[in-house]
């Protein structure tokens, strides 16, 4: 079973759902990145407080922020997990590599989840989330509004401050410019391991097929 494994894809492709159901399916750590910024965010903290400059308009946080937050979480939790939003650009992706090496743990599976742009605008402009436990519902589809009970905690449903319109046109820019050639990266560092799929489907689909790369 993997136990070391990244998941790509742009903003709502998915990631925090599927990891979540891998994580209770496989017991790897789902490790979202933009949860713990999040949080820190929350919490007031100085690392918080400088991330939230960043991505409230849609920008990456710096990859020095970004690796020391993933670092910290790995030397408190070892080399098993499911990154959902690291690492975004080449940067981050170098520095994991050297990391892993340094602990002789080499990732196992790579995972790019492929959503069309249109449907990424609709379900974002529609998403509501749950700061608490990190769920996130389709407003129309499940009758939900802003500060209704989450259905899992019963923390109130929030809109994120940068599931906007202006905002989304920044991510979904970023995402081609600074993400996508991870994909490229892990295609050439680490043959074998980069997978695909077609994530604008059914969520049981989609995680059938993950679980399959999970055992394969
Ligand atoms: P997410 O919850 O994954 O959509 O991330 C929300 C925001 O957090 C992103 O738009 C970025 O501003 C920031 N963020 C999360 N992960 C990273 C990362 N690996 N590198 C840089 N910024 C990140």
């Amino acid at each position: 079973m993997k136990s070391r494994i990244v998941l790509l894809g742009p903003p709502a492709s998915g990631k925090g759902t599927q990891a979540d159901r891998i994580a209770s399916a496989f017991g790897v750590p789902h490790v979202s990145t933009g949860a713990l910024l999040r949080s820190e965010c929350a919490r007031g903290t100085s690392l918080g407080r400088e991330a939230d400059e960043w991505t409230r308009k849609g920008l990456l946080v710096p990859d020095e922020l970004a690796v020391r937050i993933v670092t910290t979480w790995m030397q408190s939790n070892g080399p098993r997990f499911l990154f959902d939003g690291f690492p975004r650009t080449v940067g981050q992706a170098e520095n994991l590599d050297a990391s892993l090496v340094a602990m002789k743990a080499p990732l196992d599976l790579v995972v790019l989840l492929e959503v069309p742009e249109d449907e990424i605008r609709r379900r974002i402009l529609d998403r509501l989330s749950c700061m608490k436990c990190g769920a996130t519902y389709a407003a129309a589809l499940h009758g939900h509004a802003v500060g209704d009970p989450c259905p899992r905690c019963g923390s109130p449903l929030v809109r994120r401050n940068d599931d906007t319109e202006e905002t989304l046109a920044q991510r979904l820019d970023v995402y081609r410019r600074m993400t996508l050639p991870v994909v490229a990266y892990y295609r050439e560092n680490s043959p074998g391991i980069l997978h695909r799929i077609d994530a604008s489907g059914e969520s049981d689909a989609i995680f059938a097929e993950l679980s399959r790369l999970m055992n394969s």
